[in-house]
């Protein structure tokens, strides 16, 4: 019986709603069914709020009623049901802000999350506590300097938490030299707990090696995290980790120069573009990549095409950066110009403005013409990358593109331009999270191995 562990009447709710417990969710704990996933998809997000609340209080009642007692008394199912709660808790905070955030109430978010920093007694609810507040910091404050008060208390060595240990990654990887990017990412996938993460930080830790010039050891990773991946059935597989086996296909493609594994990568990427289950701008960024991959074949009218759905689902600049590409590739390079100058990169990231340097280069070497060539060196010049790989490269089209300010040879600078379309995929930052709220969220609905499913808890 849980309700013997229910606050007093008067005192606040557990669901962090501020509300006091009798006015809130005394009366729905109990009833279930947690239904809030559904309600989430069927658009209906005060209904998901109400119900997740619930859920949350109902959770946060079997813990103090199942695993605390468990854990008083040293049993070892007490471990595995504490680490199952801290999974699940967490999930359901990812949950309430999901719901936060389309209720238009995300201000209210963080006030709510101080509810929970003693929802688990120990170090390990802490980290995955700290982690829940510092990605809101991070990704809706943009308040780096309180992100940074929250990980620097931290040694990554001892953060048991994937989630902490990914944002750490995220946010330090300035400042964090190519030997701890990978060991950290190799931390993540061994202890994650869900499959299209181990994937992705699998098949980043394989791309980082072959950054390093190190393609053997790099071209194995990703070669044993697509086989790991694609052995899962087809029902657990989600969009995310799609996207992620996609993306370790093209980097495979990329580093082996195997048009056929970009094939691969093109073929799931298609399939993912008639898959409904994406937001708007998981759409876009789907046809981004298709339109990545025909670049890559030299398929430029498809190329052209994947960029224009793209701008039906959200009219980015990146996609602008690549559809000039396509556009030098096909001799419209006026319009490619255009399009560049278009381009916003106030919101880049140092990625993006490596993409734009490059697309800038294209245009250059195609045009021959000085202020093309002027903007593209001065441009790359600025671009900041540790990465043996993409030094190179910088290097090489500097040196290249001011020898065609010099009157080069055409025949060469074609070359040069196709080679050019197969860096683009590359992104310098590789161990980004990337965090997209709108990818999060399709991402959490789909997952089958959700721990708040798993039931070690029933309602009684
Ligand atoms: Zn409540």
């Amino acid at each position: 019986m849980i309700e013997q562990y229910e606050p007093t009447l008067r005192s606040e709710c557990l669901c962090g709603s501020g509300k006091r417990f009798k006015d809130c969710c005394k009366n729905s704990y109990l009833k279930g069914p947690f239904n809030s996933n559904e309600l989430f998809q069927r658009k209906e997000y005060r209904a998901a709020l109400k119900i997740v609340r619930a859920h949350i209080t109902w959770y946060r009642l079997c813990h103090r009623a199942h695993t605390v007692p468990l854990l008083k008394s040293k049993m070892i199912a007490g471990n595995r049901l504490l680490e199952t709660d801290i999974l699940a808790l967490s999930e359901l905070l990812d949950l309430l802000f999901f719901c936060y955030k389309k209720c238009g109430i995300i201000n209210d978010y963080l006030s709510a999350l101080d509810y929970f920093s003693n929802a688990i007694q120990g170090d390990r609810w802490k980290e995955e506590f700290d982690y829940h507040r510092a990605v809101v910091l991070y990704v809706y404050r943009n308040d780096i300097r309180s992100v940074l008060k929250i990980l620097n208390v931290y040694k990554w060595q001892d953060i048991s938490s994937a989630n902490l240990l990914s944002l750490y990654l995220d946010v330090k990887s300035t400042s964090t030299n190519a030997v701890d990017k990978i060991m950290i990412a190799e931390k993540i996938a061994n202890i994650s707990a869900y499959p299209e993460v181990q994937l992705q930080y699998q098949a980043s830790v394989g791309v980082q090696y072959c950054l390093l010039n190190d393609f053997e050891k790099g071209v194995l990773l990703l070669n044993n995290a697509i086989r790991k991946y694609i052995t899962i059935p087809s029902n657990d597989q989600t969009t995310h980790g799609r996207q992620h086996l996609a993306n370790a296909y093209m980097s495979l493609g990329v580093f082996t120069s195997d048009g056929d594994k970009i094939k691969e990568s093109l073929k799931i990427f298609l399939q993912e573009t008639s898959n409904n289950d994406y937001s708007e701008a998981g759409k876009a960024k789907t046809w981004l990549s298709v339109g990545d991959c025909y670049l890559y074949l030299g398929d430029m009218y498809n190329a052209k095409d994947a960029y224009s759905k793209s701008f039906t689902h959200e009219n980015s600049d990146l996609t602008k950066v690549f559809l000039a590409r396509a556009l030098v590739s096909t001799g419209d390079c006026d319009v490619a110009r255009a399009t560049l100058d278009r381009v916003r990169t106030k919101e880049f990231s140092l990625a993006n403005h490596f993409d734009f340097a490059l697309s800038r280069c294209s245009l250059a070497i195609k045009t021959g013409v000085k202020t093309d060539i002027d903007l593209a060196i001065s441009l790359l010049k600025e671009v900041k990358t540790n990465e043996p790989y993409f030094k190179d490269i910088q290097h090489n089209l500097i040196v290249n593109i001011s020898e065609i300010g010099k009157g080069a040879k055409c025949a060469r600078n074609m070359g040069l331009l196709n080679n050019l379309n197969k860096v683009f995929i590359l992104q310098p930052n590789i161990f980004g999270l990337g965090i997209n709220i709108n990818a999060a969220i399709d991402c959490f609905l789909q997952r089958k191995n959700k721990a708040i499913d798993k039931g070690m808890h029933t309602l009684d």
